[in-house]
């Protein structure tokens, strides 16, 4: 089992799938949980023994007894086990415990000076770190986090993408963005990314779509939270599926092919992007041809004296291309980003111009 897990993407030949509790609540619990999700195509089990709380007088884990569970449910179905570390002082005890994995959590990730402790109390072991992407959206620190194992010398090292906290109203309880973890993975190309959907979600209707975006985003596996009870879980209960849940899931689930195979789908494919390309091409000509408007906009205004920034008109501008935008299956929230970057280039565009036309009048009038 560990030897196929490897930081090279290329030696992960299946997504790896790991599941189980939000929280170890009993050996019981665990051993139910491990027998199900293993039969399901399970590879890893999850369990917290240490639960990082919003609010103080919460459950906050079974800590060292929850490990001893683990290892028993460990000999007895061979399933090895992954849990979170927030303290050296936590993997002192999980390395004695033989707990085959550890992942990092999104409150500690924020915190360089602990992940560094955490770190150095793993260095010289073999073991496997996965570090879920700190609560606030911030490439950098994720990174940060994920260097600091591997600068002492931890080679299995993977990030887990959960999801960032928001105050804005959101269908997730962390929004994904997943343009940050694809940024990660542009960043460091080697670096297995393992989606979260349980912790993105917050609530299991959403939990098959976002975890077949992970999948088509080519991730290399997945970390969902299974418990035999969820509404009696004594954490994450709106999250957590049912091991039959699961079984369907994983068996719902598309695991799809990197690239095409052969020529026919090459060809097919070829032709799709042949024509992406005339497309872009065409977005661009249009572009252009709106900013050479745009520019006689600021000469006009520029000879009569007008403000080039009118609120009132973009207002209106994003009003209607919004609207036009989700008639045509777009979403609001991608054409207010794209109209923002046109306007402002605009702007821009005007205010280059309005300043060239003031230098050649300014000449003029030498
Ligand atoms: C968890 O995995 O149960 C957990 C507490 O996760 P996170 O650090 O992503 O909130
Ligand atoms: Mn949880």
């Amino acid at each position: 089992m560990f030897k196929s897990f490897h930081p090279s993407i290329n030696e992960l030949q299946t997504p790896l799938i790991i599941a189980g509790p939000c929280s170890a609540e009993s050996e019981e619990q665990l051993l139910e949980v491990a027998m199900q999700i293993k039969a399901a195509g399970a590879h890893v089990m999850r369990a917290g023994a240490w639960k990082p709380r919003t609010r103080p007088n919460a459950f906050e884990g079974f800590g060292l007894e929850a490990l001893t569970w683990m290892q028993n449910v460990s000999i007895k179905t061979g399933i090895p086990f992954v849990t979170e570390v927030a303290t050296p002082n936590h993997v002192e005890m999980v390395l004695k415990a033989g707990i085959s994995m550890v992942w990092i959590g999104a409150r500690t990730t924020v915190n360089p000076f602990l992940v560094q402790q955490i770190a150095d109390a793993l260095k010289g072991s073999d073991m496997p770190v996965f570090v879920k992407n700190p609560v606030n959206p911030d490439v950098s620190l994720w990174r940060g986090g994920i260097e600091r194992f591997l600068n002492n010398g931890l080679t299995k090292v993977a990030a887990i993408h959960r999801g960032f906290s928001s105050y804005e109203n959101s269908v997730y309880r962390n929004k994904p963005n997943w343009e940050l973890a694809i940024e990660l993975r542009r960043q460091m190309p080697q670096l297995p990314m393992i989606g979260d959907p349980s912790h993105i979600c917050g609530n299991t209707t959403l939990i098959k779509e976002v975890a077949q975006i992970a999948l088509d985003l080519q991730y290399n596996g997945l970390m969902i939270e299974v418990h035999p009870h969820p509404e009696k879980a004594l954490s994450d209960a709106q999250q957590q599926l049912t091991p039959a849940a699961f079984c369907d899931l994983m068996k719902q689930l598309i695991v799809r092919k990197a690239s095409a195979e052969n020529a026919f789908e090459l060809s097919k494919l070829e032709d799709l992007r042949d024509f992406i390309d005339e497309i872009d091409d065409a977005i661009i000509d249009k572009i252009a041809e709106r900013m050479n408007v745009a520019r006689k906009i600021g000469q006009y205004k520029n000879e009569n004296n007008i403000a080039i920034l009118q609120p009132e008109r973009f207002r209106e501008i994003l009003d209607t291309r919004t609207k036009k935008g989700i008639s045509n299956m777009l979403t609001k929230e991608f054409i207010l980003r794209l109209y923002s970057l046109i306007h402002e280039e605009s702007i821009f565009q005007q205010t280059t111009q309005m300043d060239n036309s003031a230098k050649i009048k300014s000449e003029k009038t030498k």
